[in-house]
């Protein structure tokens, strides 16, 4: 990845970094017929690599044309509830777990839409939706208005769980560098993980996307973890940092490996027994 990439500013979802390794992972879990129709929607300047689009909606959600998709990147759920329901929480639509929805039914039909703006929409919601605190409270706007310490710097606890927790991973663990770190949930996907990922792959028959889910499972963990000894002027240090890290770890991967699912489901179908 070029070091413009990790200079563009992200101030919601995931940083540059998370998305880049959510979609750096799906692709290496596309079938080959995934991997063919998703290279013919890419934008030219991608070069066939999803992961350089993938916060394409961060870059462009506070242009005033691109203003009414603010509201795709995440869903809030009333203060102090830990869980989500659609019907509740996801305004006309206007959600991440509707964006999904909607972007991907764009993609199965595929007429009259721009496809490489739906691409790029679900690829990123895709990560947004595993970051709990993207489906954190209204009151506290996910933890945005939660000002706090990260070590010594100042920031908010939704910048936290965007940017800080994989920053200093990275520092720590991986050699100042992402694709040492990508390397290495890789490697969690092929070995510790391996008995998960069917489970995290599995949507209900005939269904291409199921984001609900998801999007529960962040607000449970937004509730056991985010929000947790996180109280407005709080210094997390080590162990906050310590106990959080394989929950980012695992989101990240989770993402990845659904967005490689949800696309193979879109664009490698499996014949259906009646049809064989
Ligand atoms: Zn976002």
């Amino acid at each position: 990845m070029g070091l413009s990439l990790r200079t563009w500013v992200a101030t919601l979802g995931w940083g540059v970094d998370g998305h880049y390794a959510v979609c750096k992972i799906a692709q290496s879990y596309f079938e080959e017929k995934t991997l063919v129709a998703v290279k013919k929607i890419l934008p030219a300047y991608a070069n066939g690599e999803l992961a350089a689009v993938c916060s394409w909606p961060d870059e462009i959600k506070r242009r005033p044309e691109w203003s009414w998709t603010y509201a795709l990147h995440f869903v809030n759920t009333p203060d102090n509830e830990c869980n989500y329901e659609y019907s509740r929480d996801c305004h006309n639509d206007k959600c991440v777990t509707g964006a999904i929805f909607n972007y991907t039914s764009q993609l199965m039909f595929q007429f009259h839409y721009n496809l490489t703006e739906a691409l790029m929409f679900v690829s990123h919601f895709m990560g947004d939706i595993h970051q709990p605190l993207h489906e954190g409270f209204v009151g506290d706007q996910g933890g945005n208005k939660i000002k706090l310490n990260w070590y010594e710097q100042e920031t908010n606890l939704h910048r936290v769980w965007d940017n800080k927790i994989i920053e200093s991973a990275q520092e720590k663990y991986y050699n100042s560098s992402l694709s040492v770190m990508i390397h290495s949930l890789q490697h969690k996907l092929k070995y510790a993980w391996s008995n998960d990922v069917p489970s995290w792959e599995s949507c209900p028959p005939h269904e291409s996307a199921c984001p609900n889910p998801y999007a529960s499972e962040s607000i449970d963990l937004a509730c056991k973890y985010a929000y947790k000894d996180a109280a407005p002027g709080t210094t997390l240090g080590d162990d906050y940092f310590l106990s959080r890290l394989p929950i980012v770890e695992k989101r990240i991967a989770q993402g990845g490996i659904r967005l490689a699912a949800t696309l193979n489901r879109i664009f490698s179908p499996k014949p259906s027994l009646a049809a064989a």
